[in-house]
């Protein structure tokens, strides 16, 4: 059996060489006789670990100095029900930009604690653009402002930082973090979940600007408390290791590829060659995203009815191309691309749809 080319959007596909590694140490890492996932997380050999991967995500990204990282489990959906009981008082006003479904579970996880208020939505257009930031309603006293990096599921791509003036900027960089240069300072939190371009699911990168981590919040148990973590540099109760390892892993495989330079031009090339056979399809292919803000990570797509859609999605997996049906939410086909996804991966996926059409159109 030979391994597909995996277009799933997360948990995802992972380079060969960070899973071949893994399986090597798996009985046995590092001469300490064990495996990692038996050894103790307060252990040196793990806190090295530990350690390492924090200062290769800081390298990656380029993360300044007055940030803190901290790796928690708990996934994306976790830091959106955290997010407002740390940076805002309780029923305090709170601004969200819905561009997609993501940005709505962020919203009902804070509902509870906040008053939250939608600013802006694409919503009612089917969440196919992302609407001008100068025609936002943003609150004077909103304790934040969160908006969704890129919508996994929709397809929808912020391109450039809004301006919300001096309110700290909250982004959810689950599903594109580390595929392209970003500006760290310009944003108050970033998090993601790390199960599409930085490993494993079961660890999440929280990303915090610390003067925030003074924010008095609302009342919370210390394992809710982002500063309690920071303090204890994420081992506040037993940290996912296996997962942060991997990770680490993953970290040292996209430095070495070239970092988030590099991973953006193979972005920019893969998505491309993707909307290219879109576009040039005439019509039997239908992305309907504004093309300015067209995600380069997922892409949501959709042949003229539902028996294509299916055939399209069984006769892929045969040749070889994983996980191409599209969210339940949405139907159709989604191809997403992340960083472990070889340019090779997207040149068959396009060669594929033109064979497909050709058959079928
Ligand atoms: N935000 C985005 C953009 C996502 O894509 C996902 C998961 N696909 C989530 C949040 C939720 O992440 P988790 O399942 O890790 O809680």
């Amino acid at each position: 059996m030979t391994r597909a080319f995996n277009f799933s959007a997360g948990p995802a596909t992972l380079p060969e060489t960070v899973l071949r590694q893994a399986q090597a140490e798996m009985l046995e890492w590092n001469g300490v006789g064990a495996s990692i996932v038996e050894i103790s997380h307060r252990s040196a050999d793990f806190m090295a670990v530990a350690a390492q991967a924090d200062a290769d995500l800081r390298t990656l990204i380029g993360i300044p100095d007055d940030y803190a990282v901290l790796f928690l489990g708990g996934g994306a959906t976790t830091q959106q029900a955290l997010l407002p009981l740390n940076f805002a008082a309780p029923g305090q006003r709170v601004d969200y930009v819905l561009t997609g479904h993501w940005g709505k579970t962020a919203v009902k996880q804070a509902r509870p604690y906040v008053d939250v208020h939608i600013a802006a939505s694409s919503e009612a257009g089917g969440f196919r653009d992302i609407p001008a930031p100068a025609q936002w309603q943003l609150s004077n006293d909103a304790a934040y402002v969160h908006i969704t990096a890129n919508e996994t599921i929709h397809g929808v791509e912020f391109r450039d930082v809004p301006d919300v003036g001096g309110v700290p900027l909250i982004a959810d960089f689950s599903s594109s973090i580390a595929s392209e240069p970003i500006d760290v300072s310009r944003y108050g939190v970033i998090y993601a979940g790390a199960q599409k371009n930085l490993g494993p699911v079961g660890i999440t990168v929280v990303i915090i600007r610390r003067d925030l981590l003074e924010r008095a919040g609302q009342p919370r148990a210390d394992i809710f408390d982002y500063r309690s973590h920071v303090a204890r540099d994420s081992m506040l109760n037993t940290p996912p290791t296996w997962n942060w390892y991997l990770a680490g892993l993953m970290f040292k495989w996209m430095l070495a590829q070239g970092g988030v330079e590099a991973f953006a031009r193979l972005s920019q090339a893969k998505s491309a060659l993707v909307y290219e056979a879109i576009d040039n399809s005439g019509g039997f292919y239908r992305n309907d995203v504004a093309a300015a803000v067209r995600s380069r990570m997922n892409i949501p797509f959709f042949l003229p009815d539902d028996e294509l859609n299916a055939r399209f999605v069984s006769e892929s997996k045969r040749a070889g191309l994983l996980a191409l049906k599209g969210h339940n939410a949405v139907g159709g086909i989604r191809a997403s691309l992340y960083n472990a996804m070889p340019l090779e991966g997207a040149q068959a996926l396009a060669a594929f749809m033109r064979d497909f059409q050709r058959r079928n159109g």
